[in-house]
């Protein structure tokens, strides 16, 4: 099955309310040919081949991203980064999803954006100095690590410990179900996680924040024992976990203030959550063209298209609406979040992000993960065989709808807790 993503296959409407500037648009040009020429003719392969061993990591194309300047786009160039918008980090997560719908590849978009982006914002100049640049060149991977085997959802009852002493913090505990954690090890410089720990009491007010770079200039720190799962989709990003054993950090990776970790997490999520929503949005747009393409050539009784049908057309036309909403939460919160963090315009703060992301992160994996289910039933037996990659969009999304970046249930929470007020909204 060959497709070519500059076909078109919809008449998309003329957009109105989501406008983009010159500047953007332009930068969407150069993003899709970058994702024409180097992701649309091997996801499927990546997607295959590291399904038979999770550690076949394509290196090559990580390289690739980064010279393009994929990674760390809203980072000051001052640390490596582009001193781009959270806007065009999400133009372009939207476009590598499009690109590769399993969407592996549009994982290392959002956790090389979005956390080293945060990690701009709590971290000290000489630790952002530091990783960034890493990242921004390939060389190193920045993602987030909060999820234990006890439960993700309840970051306040995070268990792993980080025991200060003198210059140093001594960690021991156990992070689960952690992206990245095959690239820290493989990619030449390393890296890690803005990982939170707890350093105070029980509850959300003794947690804190930290750099935590399991691997620096190539050499893998004691005390970090790490495994590798096989998932059932989004192959090419690995995904594990790790026991710390006495693993020692210098106090300067800290990350804000002590025992104020939650929040700062809390900030990095709202930033992280608007990309894996650009991810859903994107190959949701791969899903509705491979839609339209079948309905195009599949004929049935005396030869109509099967779309002819309404209960074909008709739930073509209420996932389109889905998808229509999807980016515009997605867009609307991009948005926001440049204000609150590159025009730093003091009307808004960090806590206004909150219910436009989750309504966004609520909203985008189970309108992909709908969308994905039908689009397999319209195909027919076709799309129960491994030559139809229909299957691979259906289950790297599903990652999302499960709680990669958090689960939905917690983004309802989060929407009811901030329009109604924590008193009458509880987890
Ligand atoms: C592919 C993949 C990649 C991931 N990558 C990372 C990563 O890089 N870093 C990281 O830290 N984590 C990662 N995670 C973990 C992810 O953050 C968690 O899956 C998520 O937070 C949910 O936690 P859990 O899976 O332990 O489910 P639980 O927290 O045990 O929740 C189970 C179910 O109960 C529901 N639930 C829980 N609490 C409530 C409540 N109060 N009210 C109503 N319903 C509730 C949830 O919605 C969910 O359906 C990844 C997960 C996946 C699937």
């Amino acid at each position: 099955m060959v497709i070519k993503l500059s076909t078109p296959l919809i008449n998309y409407p003329k957009d109105t309310i989501l406008s983009f500037s010159k500047d953007e648009e332009m930068f969407r040009g150069v993003v899709k040919e970058f994702c024409e020429r180097y992701i649309v003719p091997v996801w499927v392969k990546i997607d295959e081949e590291a399904e038979k061993d999770p550690m076949n990591i394509p290196l090559d194309l990580y390289s690739k991203m980064a010279e393009q300047g994929l990674f760390a786009i809203p980072c000051s160039s001052k640390f490596g980064g582009q001193d781009g918008t959270y806007t065009m980090a999400t133009i372009a997560t939207e476009e590598v999803a499009y690109a590769d719908p399993a969407v592996a590849i549009a994982v290392y978009m959002l956790l090389n954006n979005g956390w080293p982006f945060a990690l701009q914002i709590f971290g000290s100049e000489e630790v952002c100095q530091e990783v960034i640049p890493e990242v921004a060149k390939g060389r190193a991977f920045f993602g987030i690590a909060t999820t234990e085997p006890h439960g993700g959802s309840d970051i306040a009852g995070i268990k792993t410990t980080a025991k200060r002493e003198g210059s140093k913090y001594i960690f021991n505990g156990e992070k689960s179900y952690i992206s990245g954690v095959g690239e820290v090890q493989k990619l030449p410089w390393g890296g890690g996680w803005f990982l939170v720990a707890r350093t105070g009491g029980a509850g959300h007010r003794g947690l804190s924040a930290f750099a935590f770079l399991a691997k620096r200039n190539g050499v893998l720190s004691g005390g970090f024992h790490p495994t590798i799962y096989h998932d059932i989709g989004r192959h090419g990003l690995t995904t594990g976990g790790f026991i710390l054993e006495n693993f020692e950090l210098d106090a300067k990776y800290l990350l804000g203030e002590e025992n104020r970790g939650f929040y700062h997490v809390m900030e990095g999520f709202n930033l992280a959550r608007i990309l894996v929503s650009a991810a859903c949005v994107g190959a949701m747009k791969w899903l509705l063209e491979r839609a339209a393409e079948w309905f195009k050539q599949r004929k049935l009784f005396e030869g109509r298209y099967i779309s002819s049908f309404q209960g074909v057309s008709f739930p073509f036309a209420e996932l389109y609406a889905k998808y229509e909403a999807a980016r515009y939460f997605v867009y609307r919160a991009a948005r926001l979040a440049d204000k609150v963090y590159v025009e730093k315009d003091p009307t808004v703060n960090p806590r206004d992000l909150n219910v436009p992301v989750a309504l966004a992160k609520m909203w985008a994996p189970l309108a992909v993960a709908d969308l994905a289910e039908e689009v397999m039933k319209w195909y027919g037996a076709f799309a129960y065989t491994k030559e139809c990659p229909v299957y691979r969009a259906w289950l790297g999304t599903f990652s999302y709808a499960i709680g990669a970046e958090g689960a939905q249930n917690i983004m309802k929470y989060i929407i009811a807790r901030d329009l109604l007020g924590s008193e009458y909204v509880r987890a």
